[in-house]
């Protein structure tokens, strides 16, 4: 809270990123209920194996994400926003050849549609004809970003131009003696649970080190 300050040695930040969704009140629905909303296609894609699955972006993850879902479904549908990707040429390349995957562009979600406990579909909106239409579905990704919970330290610690935690590479160091990152506040790359693990284990023991050196 904003009342009590406490005074430390060394500081370890692990505050993680928070995935970034739409907001709309039916994909909120599904996703609280868990019922067929996911950011993380590496996460839960296994769960929807030879099932239709919806995939919203246009980055380099959507692709990466639906590319791994390519080839564990039986059908991706990729809604992108707008008339171009924001992917690199070469992720764009892989999922344009890819089979089952059919890329929307220019379509945006309107609603995920579902029984009340699971997905059965989404509905979107072609913007171009300005006609909305169902996609039978039973997994909606979200793969629109990711916001790292760093704000709170952009006047001490320098993060990178989307906000995450710059760190010493092959370290937890911060730029301020001390101060260690690890998780997903620093790792905009794998951010997942095994490599928070990982380099927690990381942060540890420099913070181990910087005590006993201080000693
Ligand atoms: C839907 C989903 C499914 C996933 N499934 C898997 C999976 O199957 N396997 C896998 O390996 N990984 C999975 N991941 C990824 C994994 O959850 C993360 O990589 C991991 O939790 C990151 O750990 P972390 O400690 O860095 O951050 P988090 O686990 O996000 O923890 C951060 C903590 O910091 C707290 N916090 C934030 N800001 C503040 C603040 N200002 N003050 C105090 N506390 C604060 C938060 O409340 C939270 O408790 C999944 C992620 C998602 C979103």
């Amino acid at each position: 809270n904003d009342t009590k300050e406490l005074h430390c040695e060394t500081v370890i930040i692990s505050t993680g990123a928070t995935a970034k969704y739409l907001g709309l009140e039916s994909e909120q629905h599904y996703l609280k209920m868990g019922g067929g909303v996911s950011a993380c296609a590496i996460c839960d894609g296994f769960f929807y194996r030879n099932q239709e699955v919806v995939i919203v972006g246009a980055g380099d993850s959507a692709c990466e994400e639906a590319h791994y879902l390519s080839k564990l479904c039986k059908k991706v549908t990729m809604l992108v926003r707008s008339e171009k990707f924001r992917a690199s040429k070469i992720m764009e390349a892989r999922v344009r050849k890819t089979e089952n995957i059919e890329i929307l562009m220019n379509h945006d979600t309107v609603e995920v549609l579902g029984d009340g406990q699971v997905v059965t579909g989404v509905k979107a909106l072609n913007k171009t004809t300005n006609e909305t239409f169902e996609i039978p579905s039973t997994g909606f990704f979200v793969a629109i970003g990711h916001k790292p919970n760093t704000d709170i330290f952009k006047d001490f610690i320098t993060l990178d131009e989307t906000g995450y935690i710059v760190n010493t590479p092959g370290s937890s160091k911060t730029n301020v003696e001390g101060v260690f990152v690890s998780g997903d506040a620093a790792d905009h790359v794998y951010r997942q649970a095994i490599t928070a693990a990982g380099t927690g284990c990381m942060a540890a023991l420099d913070a181990e080190r910087y005590l006993a050196g201080k000693e």
